[in-house]
């Protein structure tokens, strides 16, 4: 009896991947998935903080299409290593701050060790040839299988007609035959084959699984950086950039003032470590002041603010500012004017 196979699936919990481990799990082979989490993930974030997105199902994705599967998921936390390949990547960046092909190569690299490590045969992933611009290219492909050290151990299911034979395909421990020619940007084919499979619920396609794809989120880091005068980011920064009304009116400070109710709550975790302004006269959200700000700042600090809250047309707001210390005072301030915050000020 020949030896059951086992293939390493990198699952995103987009449609793609699930496909690609469906079209090499009917084929007999024993698959397990592995998720990376790298800190900008899209999923589960703000979805769960937000108010307006309390309708949308919570879900981890990858979790869910490893159960809808049923194989096992595996998930790491690569958040500590990944920061080399946002801050430094050999194949630059995307339209925003998306160092795609780096990350391909970064996560295939590490499904690899996955394998050496586990006692897996291959790798699969749902890439398809000419789907992404930069990382899912023809040329790019043989690179990201050469660079991750994985070769002819990565195995694309969705397009492996449009490409080499691979060593799960030579050996016969997969049927090529029964794989895919799927290229280009439309998403037909692999809606025909999630309806041939009778997989209606998926996550739809969303022009990117990361926030580094979001040019808001993007410009907020690129000014993270400018202001301090490095690129460089822990887990908290990159949190804090997915949440809340970014506002610099100078390099060395700037606010983040909660947009609603859900932002205020998820804010309140990180009040102790941020100066931080609150109104109290009026209803009105939290604002946390990141930098290194002077005393007339934190007026001016007091008056953006008292323009976000239900004071913005009295004349004196009353702002309550709290320092790193704890202690606090009030202030009060009248609100600035919409024409008094520049469009420049909005990061
Ligand atoms: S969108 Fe984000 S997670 Fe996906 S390949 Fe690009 S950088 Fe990596």
């Amino acid at each position: 009896m020949s030896k059951q196979r086992k293939a390493v699936a990198l699952v995103s919990g987009g449609l793609d991947s699930m496909l690609a481990a469906k079209v090499i799990l009917e084929q007999g082979v024993h698959v397990e998935g592995i998720n990376f989490y790298t800190g900008f993930c899209v999923e589960g974030h703000t979805h769960a903080i937000r108010k307006r997105d309390r309708e949308r199902q919570k879900r981890n994705n990858a979790l869910w299409v490893a159960e809808q599967l049923g194989i096992k998921l595996h998930i790491i936390d690569i958040s500590e290593p990944y920061k080399d390949v946002v801050l430094n990547p050999k194949y630059g960046y995307g339209q925003n701050l998306n160092p795609c092909l780096d990350c391909k190569i970064f996560m295939v690299d590490g499904a690899r060790d996955f394998m050496e490590a586990e006692g897996f045969d291959f790798i699969i992933t749902g890439e398809v040839v000419g789907q992404r611009p930069k990382s899912q290219r023809k040329d790019t492909m043989p690179l990201v299988a050469r660079e991750s050290g994985a070769n002819d151990r990565l195995l694309r299911p969705l397009c492996a007609h449009n490409l080499p034979p691979t060593l799960p395909e030579r050996e016969g421990w997969v049927d090529r035959a029964a794989l895919h020619g799927f290229q280009g940007r439309t998403r037909k084919p692999q809606m025909a084959l999630a309806a041939h499979y009778g997989i209606e619920d998926y996550a739809q396609p969303a022009g990117g699984c990361c926030f580094l794809t979001d040019k808001s989120y993007s410009g907020k880091l690129a000014d993270l950086w400018g202001a301090r005068g490095r690129k460089d980011y822990d887990l908290d920064d990159i949190m804090l950039l997915k949440v809340g009304r970014h506002i610099r009116p100078d390099s060395h400070f700037k606010l983040i003032v909660g947009r609603e109710e859900g932002e205020n709550n998820y804010l309140e975790g990180y009040r102790h470590r941020f100066v931080h302004l609150t109104p109290v006269s009026h209803p009105g959200p939290l604002a946390l002041v990141d930098g290194i700000p002077v005393e007339e700042d934190l007026v001016l600090a007091a008056r953006i603010l008292a323009r976000y809250s239900q004071g913005r047309t009295a004349e004196q707001v009353e702002v309550e500012l709290t320092l790193l210390d704890g202690t606090s005072k009030l202030l009060q301030v009248a609100p600035l004017k919409p024409n008094e915050i520049p469009d420049g000020w909005h990061v």
